[in-house]
This record gives C-alpha cells, structure tokens and sequence, in this order.
C-alpha cells in the first residue's frame, strides 16, 4: 500500500438516526474541523434520514397499486422538520429530486408495476435529499464541503442476475487511482451511502443498510487510513442492549470476529461491510454520534489477542430452515452431494449445516435478500425425491461468537441445561471455530439469549476486549439530558427517603407528573376522547386523578367497571369502555346492564349468544394482522395474536350483528405497547378506516394505546406533536369519525418508582448482589418480560456508581430479580434503593408470592 501520493484520508460514515438528530450536526462539524486539523482530508458518507427509506418503499408499493399515498409528504416533512431545528430552509438543490421522485412515482401509478432499475432510482431519493440538506447546513456553518452525487464516485460490478444487480449490487474492492485524483483537491467530500452507478450509468443500491458498504467501499477504494463508522450506538455489543440488560460494550475486536457478529444478526454493522476493510487493513472504528467522548469498538487485525473467549451472544430473525430426511442416506456415498447439488442449481446459497444418520437441515443463506416463496417451493420439489422434506420458516438463529469456541464450550455444562428448555432445530459448530449457532422458534429466540449471555459471559477473566456495560455507559452523567428529561425523583430524593422512613419498600407516585402526561394527552387536538387504560394502575388516587381532569375509563373486567363506578358514582357511563377478551357471557350482559359501552372481538360470542346482543350497539376490536412492540409477549395482534376479529372475518362478523340487530358503532385496534413512532396510530386508524367499510354506523374510530415511555437515557421519547400532525392527515382523510386512544402505561409509567430497602448484600469480587426488601411480589416485569428498569442507590445518589450489581428480592425463585449488573456504588444494609418507571404493572401485577405481602401504595405531594 503506498498512501503517500496524497493526503491521508478518513472516511466518515453518519447513519440515519445520526443525521436525523439536529443537536448531533454541531458535533459532526467538530468532528470533521477536528479531522481537518490532523491534516486529514474527510470524506462523509451520508444515511438518507430515519424511516426514510421506508417510507420510499411504501410510496413503491402504493403507486403499484395506484394510491396517491401521502409518503412524498411525509419525507418533505420530515426534511422540514429537521431544517427547522437547525434553524435553516430547505435548499433549493432538494427540489429537483423531490420533483424527479414525484414524477417516477407518477409513472408507477400509471403503468402499475414497478421494476428493480425503477426501484433503486427511488430508493436513492433518500440520501440524495438527506446529504443536500446536510451540504447547506456544512457549508453555512464554514465548512468548505464539496457535495459528490455518489453515483459518479462509486461503479458496481456488473451482475447478471436482474434483482441483485439494481438493488443489491456489489463493488469491487480494489485501490481507485483514479477516483483518489478526482477527489484530490477536495478536502472535505460529502457523498451518499447506499446508492452508486453501474457501468451503463443506471442508479444501483447496495441493499438495506448498504450505507456501511459504501463507506467500506470509499475507504478501500481511496486507501482511507480509518474507516469510522458513527451510529446510535457507542459501538458493537456482547449482545443487543435491548434485549440482554448486562451486555457489555466490545472494545476490541479482530475483522473475523466482527464478521462473524454481523452475519450472525449484530445490528450495528452491515455484514458485507466488514471485507473492503479487512482486505486493506483499514481499521475500523465505530462510534456513537451522541457521546464522541466514548471511545466505541475498535475493529482491526491486531487485538493482540490469543486466549479463547467467547465475545457476543447475537440472533437473527426470520430464518428459513429445509431439512431433508432419507434412510437413504445411512451408509451411502453421494447423498450430500446430491443435495448440495440441487442448491446449487437452485442458486440459492446455504448458511448452516447439520447432519445426522439419516438426515440433513440447512439454513437458506438470506442476508442480502430474504429467499421468495417461488423460490422455496423450487427448491422443496428438486429435494422431494431424495428424501422427505420439511421447510420451516421464521425462526431465529442464535449464535455465540468468539475465538476458539471449542476450548470454551467443554467449561460451559450448564448450557446445556439451557438448551434443554428449548426446541433445536438445529445445531452448528463452525469449522473456523468462531461460532457455535442454533436454530430454535422464534418465540424462544429472546430468552435464550437473556438466558445464554450471562452463562457464558459469567466469569471472562478481565480483558482489553469487554468494556463497561450498556446501563454502565448511560450511567456517566453527560448523557444528553435533552433525550429524556431529568427524571422527578432525582431533585427529590430527600423527601422520598423520608417518605421510607416507616417502611420497608414503598410504590410512591408522583401527583405532578401524572398531572403532566395527562396534559400532554389532553394537548392532542385531533384525538375527542382518551380512555384511561385502568389496568395499568387501579389505585385510587390515580382513578381520581384521571376522572378529575375529564378522562374515560377503559375497564378489562366487570371488577374493574364495579371499582369506578363505586369511586365515581355519577359518571356518565359513556365515560367507561368495557373491552373484555374470551369472557363469558355473563360478563358481557353485565356490561349492558350497566349501559358502558361494550367492545367485541370475536364472532363467538354473536353465534353462541345473539340474544345477549340484540338491538345493543357495540365496538369491535379487529385484528389489523400486524403487531409492534417492544417485547413477544405485549405483541398483541398478528396470526398469533388472541385479540381482535381477524379481517377474513370482519363480514361474517357484520353479518352476525346485522342479523339482531346490534348496531357496530366504534372500531376498535391495539397494536402492541411501548411504541415510539410517533406514525403508528395514523396507520392503525388507516387500517380500522379500511374495516370501517363493513360498518356503516361506525362514528368511532379507537386507536388504542401502547404510547411509548423511554426506559433508558437514550431512548426515543414519543413526541406527541408528530402524533398530533400524523393524526391530522387521519382526521382530514376520515372527518366523519372521532378518534379516541386509551392509553394506560403513557399516564403512570415515570409517575411510579418502586423504593425498597436493603436487607443484605453479598460478594465483592466482580459478582456483588444486593438484597431488597421486596422483590417479584411487588414487581414481577423484569422476571416475566426481561423488562428493564432503571436503579439507583437513592442513598448515595452523590457517590460514584462503580461496581455490577445484581439487585435481587427475598423470594424464593432464580428469577426475583429487579436488575442485573447494575453499576451501583457499594450498597449497605438500610439504604435505601430505587426502581423507577415502576408506576404501570407494578402494583397491578403484584401478588402476595411466598406469603410477602407486595409493596404499600401512596401518592407523593410534592
Ligand atoms: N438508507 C438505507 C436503508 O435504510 C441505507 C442505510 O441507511 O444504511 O436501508
Ligand atoms: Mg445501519
């Protein structure tokens, strides 16, 4: 390599969370003036903006089917948005590529079908916006950037097969002499991720994600010295934070074992992006856009490194797996190949193996693009006379990566008990030793990865790899306050731990912060009415609350309607919506005997009983066959899901209704919970708008809850003016219904914290456990969801927090946990700890276990 012929260069790669952020645009320009100063000539690549992407693959889709969707809208808004917080216009260089976008999809409408080269013109309209914005923004804040169109930068080899070629297209890797003097007096470039030319000149995409590939590309191409990839992230992971509570930050990492993450699901890198800088020996450093003061994960050939360890517990969703069964194939010579042979005829290339005896399972190798069902049924077909085939799709493999594996697993007995709990489909030990995957349900994919991590990470000697733990590095107080506000209990810890003065643990909410979200709820001008979703939290003093500033009920059981109406005697009883789920009759006539309105979701009830509901009017909940949220078991709708009237049987429904005359007056969707895109709720009115066609007397249309509350410092806050926006657009398209939402968890979630006691501490080596006076009898969502809530020392909140600490209740189960390795500064005896967020499904949920009668209730006036 001689990198001496001009500037040493750095490639900046900004995803799109990065970029959508305005407060991250000041950081990025000191980044690139920092780069400058250590005479480095910059090159940045630039993501399109968050949910951009997206957005154009749904505008794809509509044309096809001939809708004017509102999509083009949507990302000039979104655009706008992000010019406003930084204080600037739109510049006039995005107008011909809103206008060419407008036009492509105009075409699409016309003719309704769209083909892979159209597509990938589309697709590139995303950062083709996104880094025009970003180049006026630079170039006023003094920075002398030169915007690039990457499609003259970047050409892909040629490709024969027509989808790979426009939308997962591939580059080579080679030194670029003459992309190097093109650029070469340019200090700063400013050019797109994902997209770049084919050799006819036709736009090309690198596939999902492909801004990582691009950047790789650059630093190859152009001999780059440091490939630094910035995210939302400080970096890869032992595991994905969101799902493990204890993942640790990976420091070091060599390119092999950084490969081996990304193919295995790690989702902070694009898998194909790990090679062109391998091949160099670039390194590659990843980095969190938000915190530059943390150093991230540092991927090269020198991690100086020999000792077995293993470095990451990963999953990958949505695998398919074939297995091919044949008694055949008992002592025959030949059977493999004859398999083997067929995929490759197939082309469709195999990720994992195993075998036996009589059998063999693959998994499909769909990194770049998922296989199509064509594909598959091919494929079972060519197999079908070498043995019996079995194809199961939407699994989830789940990999442990690290170096010399085998060493490891033979110390690891108690992993096998783990994996006893669960279905294998498959298990597989790679022959370059880097990672032991299996493949099991989805379903079972999460847990065992929260119950894999900790077995074998547990007890990893100190090392230059592990760096601090994920709630570690949130813990350091710089974090951006303006994420998530400073939470109440902090500037109040005094009068809490006063409030714990006569007791052992205590669920204390926070009056003025219930007051709050309720307003906030109140402050959306398109929602008419908002139903408390008591089950959250039925204390009294809450109920008041909410009944005082005007709210409705919505009840889940004929208790939880008798508890409202002996606190509220005279509420109108259209304040209360009774939405039971597979009850019995006799809760449905108590319903209409007490003139709530009842809410149906399942024709059962209509062919079983038809007398209870005639001449009544009722909502029906429907099923709109798409769940969000942040865990399995709050999934609510889907194939799986227990809740709502599938759509197939919305006319039979209608029929039913109909047929006594029970009038269908609401509509009724509840997607999942702990969502925090802000356009959810708009796409589930679209969707019960939709059903509404079955429903002439339909006036309402509820959206349900699942309003999103962060958990962690950095996580996105549901912002309710873009709520109140998309509702907008809802409610122009749909004027004739009243939009209602019933939120439960959104109005007490921060409100409540959780205090407890310490009773005992244990260990000082690198396992400490802190014993609280309570424990899953009073909060059981960390050991029912794997739910994280975040814990302090409210005693100490001054004194640094330094050691992992498993917080644990006096139940007797493994799983009374309230938070594991938690950094908590040496805990003693007495003081006293906090759990917060604890203000939903704690109380409600909590039991009297073991004869421990759960936490006391009070409501904090402050
Ligand atoms: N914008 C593209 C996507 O969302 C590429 C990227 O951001 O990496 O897939
Ligand atoms: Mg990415």
């Amino acid at each position: 390599m001689n990198k001496a012929t001009s500037a040493a260069l750095t490639v900046l790669k900004f995803g799109g969370t990065s970029v959508t952020n305005a407060e991250n645009w000041p950081r990025i320009a000191q980044l690139i003036h920092q780069r400058r100063a250590d005479g480095l000539q910059v090159l940045v690549v630039h993501s399109a903006l968050r949910g951009v992407t997206d957005l154009l693959q749904g505008s794809l889709n509509a044309a096809v089917d001939g809708q004017i969707g509102g999509h083009v809208d949507d990302i000039r808004q979104l655009h706008e948005q992000l010019a406003n917080a930084l204080g600037i216009e739109l510049p006039p260089s995005m107008t011909p590529v809103l206008a060419e976008l407008e036009q492509l999809l105009a075409g699409i409408r016309l003719i309704r079908e769209v083909t892979p080269k159209i597509t990938a013109r589309v697709l590139a309209c995303g950062e083709l916006l996104s880094s025009r914005l970003s180049e006026h923004w630079l170039q006023q804040h003094g920075l002398d950037v030169t915007w690039r169109d990457a499609r003259e930068l970047l050409v892909t080899v040629a490709e024969r097969r027509e989808l790979r070629h426009y939308l997962n297209a591939s580059c080579d890797t080679d030194e670029d002499v003459q992309l190097r003097a093109q650029l070469a007096d340019e200090p700063i470039v400013l050019t797109q991720g994902f997209i770049a030319a084919d050799a006819a000149g036709d736009t090309v995409v690198l596939g999902r994600g492909g801004s990582d590939t691009s950047a790789a590309y650059f630093a190859a191409k152009m001999q780059a010295q440091q490939l630094e990839i910035w995210t939302d992230v400080p970096g890869l992971f032992s595991a994905d934070p969101n799902v493990v509570s204890g993942a640790r930050q990976l420091k070091n990492l060599h390119y092999s074992e950084a490969q081996e993450i990304a193919s295995a699901g790690g989702q902070v890198l694009h898998p194909r992006s790990i090679g062109p800088a391998w091949r160099w020996s670039i390194p590659v450093h990843v980095r969190w856009t938000s915190r530059p003061d943390i150093r991230g994960t540092l991927i090269s050939d020198t991690t100086g490194e020999t000792e077995p360890q293993v470095k990451a517990v990963v999953m990958r969703q949505g695998v398919t797996l074939i297995s091919i069964e044949s008694v055949s194939m008992w002592q025959q010579s030949g059977f493999l190949a004859r398999v083997f042979h067929v995929f490759g005829t197939q082309r469709v290339s195999v990720g994992l193996v195993s075998t036996s005896e009589s059998s063999i399972t693959v998994s499909l190798d769909d990194l770049d693009a998922p296989v199509d069902t064509t594909t598959i049924d091919g494929l079972r077909e060519a197999l079908s006379p070498l043995g019996h085939v079995q194809v199961l799709r939407d699994c989830a493999a789940v990999s442990i990566v690290g170096r010399k594996i085998r060493t490891i697993l033979s110390g690891l007995g108690p992993l096998f008990e783990i994996f006893a709990e669960h279905k294998l489909h498959l298990l597989s030990q790679a022959a370059n030793d880097l990672n032991l995957t299996v493949v099991v349900d989805t379903a079972q994919g999460f847990r065992l990865v929260q119950q894999l991590h900790p077995a074998v990470m547990a007890n990893q000697p100190t090392n230059q790899t592990l760096g601090p733990s994920w709630e570690a590095l949130q813990d350091t107080n710089t974090i951006d306050k303006a994420v998530v506000p400073e939470a109440w209990w902090r500037a109040n810890a005094q009068a809490l731990i006063s409030a714990m003065r006569s007791h052992e643990s205590l669920y204390l909410y926070d009056r003025i912060t219930i007051e709050a979200r309720i307003a906030g709820l109140q402050s959306l001008s398109q929602v008419d009415r908002v139903f408390y979703a008591m089950k959250a939290n039925p204390h009294a003093s809450i109920l008041q609350l909410v009944h005082d500033a005007g709210l409705g009920f919505e009840c889940v059981s004929p208790q939880e309607i008798d508890a409202v109406l002996s606190q509220f005697p005279d509420i109108e009883r259209e304040r209360i919506l009774f939405t039971p789920n597979f009850c019995a009759q006799s809760d449905y006539q108590y319903g209409f005997e007490q003139a709530v309105r009842v809410t149906l979701d399942n024709v059962f009830p209509l062919q079983a009983w038809p007398e209870t509901f005639a001449n009544q009017s009722v909502m029906v909940r429907v099923d709109p066959g798409q769940g969000r949220g942040h865990h399995e078991h709050v999934r609510t709708a889907g194939i799986h899901s227990k809740f709502g009237v599938p759509q197939f049987e919305l006319s039979r429904f209608a029929e039913l209704t109909d047929a006594v005359s029970c009038s269908v007056v609401g509509i009724h969707a509840h997607t999942g919970s702990g969502v925090t895109q802000s356009d959810n709720w708009r796409l589930v009115g679209q969707a019960l708008a939709d059903a509404a066609s079955y429903f002439p007397n339909a006036r309402y249309l509820d959206l349900g809850g699942g309003l999103g509350v962060p958990e962690k410092p950095g996580d996105t806050v549901l912002d309710l003016r873009q709520l109140d926006q998309s509702l907008l657009s809802l409610k122009q398209q749909y004027p004739q219904y009243e939009i209602w939402l019933e939120p439960g968890r959104f109005v007490v979630a921060e409100a409540g914290v959780l205090l407890a006691r310490v009773t005992q501490t244990k260990g000082k080596g690198d396992v400490r456990y802190v014993g609280v006076a309570t424990g899953m009898n009073s909060l059981i969502r960390p050991a029912l969801y794997g739910a994280f809530h975040e814990i302090v020392n409210l005693s100490r909140l001054s004194e640094p927090p330094a050691y992992p600490t498993n917080v644990v209740g006096p139940i007797c189960e493994t799983g009374d946990k309230l938070g594991t390795d938690r950094l908590l500064p040496a805990c003693q005896a007495g003081d006293v700890i906090l759990i917060a967020n604890a203000g939903a499904y704690g109380a409600a949920m909590a039991s009297h276990y073991n004869g421990r009668p759960p936490a006391r209730e009070m409501l904090l006036e402050r």
